[in-house]
Parts: C-alpha cells; structure tokens; sequence
C-alpha cells in the first residue's frame, strides 16, 4: 500500500526551489491522477508536469511509492489544550496532523477552560502559531462551558480568531438558544456546527436500536433521536437564512432530508466520519467496546446511503 505524502508547502518555505519526483500525484481539483514532478518554487507551486525533469539548483525529494497531494482538512479535531494536556496538546497534535497529511486542521472548544470566550482562543491562536506547522483554525462553542443555556462570546471569539461556533459532540437542546447561534452567526459570517441528538430519545442508549440492540440486551439510541434534530436546524436555517454545518451524520433517513434541503438552497452542509461509511451496529455483537461511538454505527442500509451522499456531494 502506498504511503500518504502530504503536500505541505510550510515546510518548503525554507528552500528556494524544491522538485518532488516520482511520485503519484493526486489533485481531483486538477483532475490530475498520475506520476509527475511537483516544481516549487519560495514555497509556492510553479508547476506540475509529467515528463519534465528537474534541472540543477533544485533540492529533490523522491516520493517513489508515495502519494503526492494538497494537504488534507480535518475540520473537526481534539488538540485539548488547554486543560487536557495529558491527552494531547497543540505541538503534539500538530505532529500527528501533519504526519497523516493534514495541513488544515480545526480545533474543538471541549477544553478546560471551554473555548467560549476570547482568552482561551487567543492562547490556542498563539501557541498554534509558536508550533508553526500547519493551519489550526479554533472553533468557539455556541454556549458558554458548553452547557446549552447562554450563548457564548461569540463577537469576541470570532475578533480573536474563531471561524465557527460549535458544542462540539454536545447538541444544542433548546430551539430558542440554537435560533439565536444562528441570528448571531450570520452577523459574523461563520457557520454554526452541529452535533445532532435528541437527549430525551437517546437517554440510556449505548449503540443503534435496532435487531442487534435488542439480540444483545442493550439499550439502543434511534436514528430518530438524530433524525427530529437535523430536521428542526434545516428548519432554524431556512428561517435565519444562515449555515449549519452537520457533523458525523449517520442515518439514510437524515442523509436524505440534507439532500432535499440542499435542493431546496437552504443552507446546509454535512460531513460523515469514514467509520460510519464502513462499519455497522454488527461490530458491537460480542459487546465490543471498540465499536461503541457516538452517534452510533447504524445499519448496512445506512452505511449505504451515506457512501451514495458522499459520492453525490
Ligand atoms: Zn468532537
């Protein structure tokens, strides 16, 4: 299997002319897939051509059997600082970003201190750029401490450096502080980002209700718990007028009501997470704890759905 090469232009910055040969250039937006030179020059791309040759005076790194690329975006990422730094902080976040190829990263607000105001976001703005390896780009919560109940600093968060709003794995519960996320946002110009689950129909459930759920005496979380959510944000952007952003969704029935409402040009956006293309509610059997994750891994019509959305864009 080849190994991933991350393009990451940062790093080249320090050579005047840098040639990347042999590698296996991939850049859908090119619609180029195939075995050419990458030409850089003061850190920018000059040129990328199949048969050319490097001349002298170019520093050469040879990527045979390697992937060339434009660096990969996470745009949800955990660097826990600060407050979790025994779990992760910025620098070694970084690394790992760029190790897997990422070049664009962007950092949720579940740290201690929550990033809900323009303190903690103008700390992870400057260690980010201390490390200097790659994008970091923070996420402010929507509430402050992530708690649901009061809108956060979100003018200051966003002065500071916060490109959207989010509660991260956490969802917005009430109808009224989401409406006005969104009234707030749309003055900022940033999306607000949505983790969906309905609390009450969720309660207790540890994987999908579904067959398994039942056959292995485990309480389950319906897909409608996500499903009433995702409805009502396509609503509450249809009715501001302003960018929700869905993350890891998870069901055919929620993927399809994005659909329609993309049709419709509501505003909306979604992401899936590769487990959830590839993995279904048949992994928990044997109670394995591996497989437990929020939202929960659904079914094989599910997975299914989601690969034909994330081919149809
Ligand atoms: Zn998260």
């Amino acid at each position: 299997m080849n190994c991933h090469f991350a393009l990451c232009i940062l790093h080249f910055k320090f050579f005047m002319k840098l040639a990347i040969i042999n590698g296996r250039v991939i850049d859908p937006s090119q619609n180029l897939d195939g075995n050419c030179t990458v030409f850089v020059e003061n850190g920018v791309i000059h040129d990328v051509a199949k048969a050319k040759r490097p001349t002298n005076g170019y520093e050469i790194i040879d990527a045979k059997g390697a992937v060339v690329s434009p660096g990969f975006i996470d745009v949800h990422t955990h660097l826990r600082e600060p407050g979790f730094e025994y779990r992760e902080d910025i620098a070694s976040g970084s690394k790992a970003a760029v190790a897997g190829g990422f070049t664009t990263i962007f950092c949720m607000a579940n740290t201690n201190p929550v990033n809900d105001n323009a303190s903690v976001t103008q700390m992870i703005v400057k260690k980010a750029e201390e490390v200097g390896l790659l994008n970091i780009f923070p996420v402010g919560a929507v509430s402050k401490e992530l708690k649901g109940i009061e809108l956060a600093e979100i003018g200051e968060m966003v002065k500071s450096g916060c490109v959207a709003i989010s509660d991260d794995g956490k969802p917005v519960m009430s109808g009224h502080l989401m409406r006005h996320a969104l009234e707030y946002a749309k003055t900022f110009k940033i999306p607000v980002v949505v983790h969906e689950e309905d609390l009450s129909l969720a309660e207790g459930g540890c994987m999908n209700e579904g067959r398994i759920s039942t056959e292995l005496g485990l309480k389950g979380s319906p897909a409608v718990a996500e499903e009433t959510m995702i409805q009502r944000d396509i609503l509450l952007s249809k009715l501001v007028g302003h960018h929700v952003h869905f993350q890891h969704v998870t069901t055919a029935t929620g993927i399809d009501m994005i659909r329609q409402a993309k049709k419709q040009g509501i505003p909306v956006t979604c992401e899936v997470t590769p487990h959830h293309l590839v993995l279904t509610d048949e992994a928990c059997r044997g109670y394995n704890t591996n497989a437990k994750v929020n939202p929960p891994l659904r079914t094989a019509k599910d997975c299914q759905a989601l690969i034909r959305a994330l081919n149809d864009g």
